[in-house]
């Protein structure tokens, strides 16, 4: 067992924020000794303690280890990693960037461009399926890159995630996946979130409403997943952010309007989305966007009889 850990190449990762935390502790437990890097002081000494080395900066880790994950909660996050005074790109050992972050194509490409200047390659790599997911090691991730960087890092996205799907070799590809992706999701929810509220205001128990709409074809991410593990109870620990959905839903708005494709939609999911983190602050629960317009209507959606695990049909 120690001579298969002793094979495992010292990995980078920058962002250990609710993703990026726990992605980065299933490479540490898959034996990928690590050394991270993030703004946050608290999130550092949880590494510290787990084993992993801290670097004083991104340029730092760049200098220690041939392949870094990101996660990281914007596009000028992510650039100023990268290209920032003590960036990625002043180190000296650096070789392939693995982007998980949701950061749009043109942010992906951009990166693309600063780091082959250094002979550094993208893979770029945004992932599906929540802090849970990232947990138990079940993300979905879709990557696209070079034949030869994606090879080189299989090891790290097998630790990563569960599911593994190549949307191409342009990095940049697997944002646009990831953003359609994102875009159903959150249209998805605004849905279950406004027509359930409408349920337990008519009349409807929440648990048997719940029940009936995941046997039926109703059901989707957020009746499935986010409302009997984080609604239902009350309890609106989903683990992710409220507010990275508008930056997802602006991004998405923002390539379909490259693209010429019309929204309607994402532009009707995005106002319900904003409103939510107006109200209710930055530091909001994904599932938390219900509760505006629970306040609204004079109801809440719960049920004494729900679970923590997810519905399947
Ligand atoms: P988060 O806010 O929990 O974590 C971000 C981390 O990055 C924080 O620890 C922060 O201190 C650190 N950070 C920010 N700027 C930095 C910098 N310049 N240098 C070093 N560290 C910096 O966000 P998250 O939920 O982990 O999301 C991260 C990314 O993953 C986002 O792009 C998000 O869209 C994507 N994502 C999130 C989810 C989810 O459910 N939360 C699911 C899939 C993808």
């Amino acid at each position: 067992m120690q001579q298969i850990f002793a094979q495992r190449p010292p990995t980078g990762f920058i962002g250990l924020g609710h993703m990026g935390g726990a992605m980065a502790l299933r490479l540490l437990q898959a034996g990928f000794p690590l050394v991270v890097h993030d703004l946050s002081p608290d999130a550092c000494a949880q590494f510290a303690a787990a084993g992993a080395r801290i670097a004083a900066s991104a340029r730092e880790v760049a200098d220690a280890v041939q392949v870094v994950f990101l996660c990281l909660p914007s596009a000028a996050a992510s650039r100023a990693v990268a290209t920032g005074p003590k960036g990625l790109v002043n180190g000296q050992t650096l070789r392939v960037v693995v982007e998980t972050s949701t950061v749009g194509p043109t942010a992906v490409r951009q990166l693309g461009v600063d780091l082959a200047a250094r002979g550094v390659a993208v893979v770029d790599a945004p992932v599906s399926g929540g802090p849970r997911g990232a947990q138990a090691g079940t993300l979905s991730m879709m990557h696209s890159g070079a034949a030869e960087a994606v090879a080189a890092v299989l090891p790290q996205l097998q630790a990563i995630a569960g599911r593994h799907f190549d949307v191409g070799i342009e990095p940049g590809l697997a944002q646009v996946c990831k953003l359609v992706n994102n875009a159903i999701a959150a249209a998805g929810m605004v849905a279950a979130c406004e027509a359930t509220v409408l349920g337990v205001k008519a009349g409807l128990d929440a648990g048997t409403m719940l029940d009936a709409i995941n046997a039926g074809s109703g059901r989707n991410a957020g009746t499935l997943d986010k409302f009997p593990r984080s609604i239902l109870t009350g309890s609106f620990d989903f683990g992710g952010p409220l507010h990275l959905m508008l930056k997802d839903l602006s991004l998405f708005i923002e390539e379909a309007s490259a693209h010429g494709v019309v929204t309607e939609m994402a532009p009707a999911a995005l106002s319900v989305w904003q409103r939510s983190v107006d109200r209710l602050g930055v530091a909001a629960d994904y599932a938390e966007l219900i509760r505006p317009l629970e306040m609204d209507a004079g109801v809440e959606v719960r049920s004494r009889s729900a679970t923590t695990e997810p519905r399947n049909p």
